[in-house]
Formats: structure tokens, C-alpha cells, sequence
């Protein structure tokens, strides 16, 4: 699901290193949040942007298929 208000990215930062934030979209939707410098994906479920640092998904798992956050 598209997130409804893409300014929502400029406002976000990673909680773990504070830094940019760089919005993942695949198939016109937006799935993720990606942290460059922690390596890692904050996955958006349904429309909303899951900012917790034990939910993210690390990169690698990310690449390889991942989408949901972790329980
Ligand atoms: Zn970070």
C-alpha cells in the first residue's frame, strides 16, 4: 500500500543511528525504509512505517525476499 503521505519521509529517521531515511518502493507500492548506515529495513505495514529497531530487518534478509517484520 502507498504510503498516503510521502512527507512522512522527510520527517522520519532512523531511531538507532538518527540518520536519512530512503523509502523503497517496489510494484508502485511502498514497502520498506531503508537505513544505509545500519544496514537494515524498517518494513511499512500497511501504509504505516514500522520505526522500531527490533522489527527491522537486515538488509541481506531484505535482499533476499523478506518483507515482514519480525515478531
Ligand atoms: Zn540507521
Amino acid at each position: 500500500m502507498p504510503l498516503a503521505n510521502l512527507d512522512i519521509v522527510n520527517i522520519l529517521a532512523c531511531p538507532r543511528c538518527h540518520g536519512d531515511l530512503t523509502l523503497i518502493e517496489e510494484n508502485n507500492d511502498h514497502t520498506g525504509l531503508a537505513c544505509s548506515a545500519c544496514h537494515i529495513v524498517y518494513p511499512i505495514d500497511d501504509g504505516i512505517p514500522v520505526m522500531l529497531i527490533d522489527k527491522a530487518i537486515p538488509q541481506d534478509q531484505w535482499d533476499a525476499g523478506t518483507r515482514k517484520a519480525k515478531n
